[in-house]
């Protein structure tokens, strides 16, 4: 479980919880939150837990031997790559927030594991390198996130190859819209973190929540779509939804358009990726039709929401010009988050370093680093001349 203490990382352990008889937890890790993931350590009794920091990791360390729980506690970059190819872990569920995921993400495929796949930074930034890590060591890579799970039940189970080879004609992406849909752009400039965290229909961690307020989330799962299913960019549309009952769907060649719907809870994409190509209970209500009653959609407004757009447009600029966008996004969202960024700077921000920085080849690891690197330089220096 790497990032544990998080939203996905909650709604797993609990979907786990539900399931003894099927799943052990190897390992939790968790950036600096030590109270909660001692206290997932108490209930889960995993064999290791990770923290990043030394120092927690020792006050972890010490409350475990009070408590005479047998876990190894580590720290650092180095010990989340190590759960995450340990031999004991069969599946490792990625939900890590950010670019910090890719690396154990990546010693995950590269050990062949089960990857459920939450953290779609990771793949935005290294997407041709990474897919092709997937088939080269013969990893399972399931889609945790809602669209691209209900994508994935959507499409035949051998669906490699491309689209057209199975008559896929175009991948539906809904969008809730967020909690702004419908602003103009002039209202979008004094909108607050807790008016942007506050998302209609899911409960999901703070970033995320902000990608979801600009539409940049769905940028970024425009781009994850295109490298998860062999999509072009032209080949995915954004569907905007609001009720986000379906969570997406793939229109084919004979006129079929076929959808997944449900309640907007993660439980449903991550007991899926758990049990594939079986189905267990998730603690999910069911959906009652007649309750939600209709369903509404939309354009998406891509003039007060430039983020989209910027996102379809790095993918098409391709090489490292994905990482570069995800890079200034997380320095973006971090100083919004900290009040030193209006809104609507986000997709301003993006923008400039996009300008600035230059497209490299994305085949080495070390280049997508180094573009991710220099990317957050000139997001922050950007920020400091504003
Ligand atoms: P979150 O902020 O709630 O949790 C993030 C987790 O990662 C925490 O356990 C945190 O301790 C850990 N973490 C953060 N920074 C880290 C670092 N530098 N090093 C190591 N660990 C670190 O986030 P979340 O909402 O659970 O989202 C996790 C991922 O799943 C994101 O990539 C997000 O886009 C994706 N996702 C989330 C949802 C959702 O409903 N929350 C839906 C779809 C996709
Ligand atoms: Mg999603």
């Amino acid at each position: 479980m790497l990032g544990a203490t998080g939203s996905i990382g909650t709604s797993t352990l609990d979907v786990i919880a539900r399931h003894p008889e099927r799943y052990r937890v190897h390992a939790l890790t968790a950036h600096r939150s030590r109270e909660p993931l001692l206290a997932l350590c108490h209930r889960h009794r995993p064999a290791v837990a990770v923290l990043e920091r030394e120092a927690d990791a020792a006050w972890l360390r010490e409350r475990l031997g009070e408590a005479d729980l047998p876990i190894e506690v580590r720290s650092g970059p180095e010990a989340l790559v190590a759960v995450a190819e340990a031999a004991e872990a069969e599946v490792v569920m990625s939900a890590i927030v950010g670019a910090a995921g890719l690396l154990p993400t990546l010693a995950a495929v590269r050990a062949g594991k089960r990857v459920l796949l939450a953290n779609k930074e990771a793949l935005v930034m290294s997407g041709a390198l990474f897919m092709e890590a997937v088939s080269r060591h013969g990893a399972t890579l399931l889609p945790i996130d809602s669209e691209h799970n209900a994508i994935y039940q959507c499409l035949p189970v051998e669906h490699r190859g491309g689209l057209a080879r199975h008559g896929v004609t175009q991948l539906l992406l809904t969008a809730s819209g967020g909690p702004f849909r419908g602003w103009s752009a002039e209202a979008l400039a004094g909108v607050t973190p807790s008016q942007a965290c506050a998302h209609p229909n899911w409960s999901m961690g703070q970033k995320i929540s902000v990608d979801s307020a600009t539409l940049m989330n769905k940028g970024l799962e425009l781009i994850e779509a295109c490298w998860l299913f062999d999509a072009r960019p032209d080949q995915v549309e954004v569907v905007v939804h609001p009720q986000s009952v379906i969570h997406s769907m793939a229109a084919y060649s004979d006129g079929s358009v076929i959808a997944q719907l449900g309640n907007p809870d993660m439980r449903t994409p991550i007991a899926y990726g758990l049990a594939w190509p079986e189905r267990i209970e998730a603690g999910v209500q069911a959906l009652d039709l007649f309750q939600v009653a209709r369903l509404d959609f939309e354009p998406p407004d891509e003039v007060a929401f430039p983020c989209l757009g910027l996102a379809r447009e790095a993918m098409a600029a391709g090489g490292t010009a994905p990482a570069v966008l995800n890079a200034a996004n997380e320095v973006a969202v971090a100083a919004f988050l900290a009040g030193r960024l209006p809104f609507t700077g986000i997709a301003e921000l993006v923008a400039r370093v996009r300008d600035a920085e230059p497209v490299a080849p994305a085949d080495e690891l070390e280049a997508i680093l180094e573009a991710d690197a220099r990317a957050r330089r000139t997001a922050e220096a950007c920020l400091v001349r504003r």
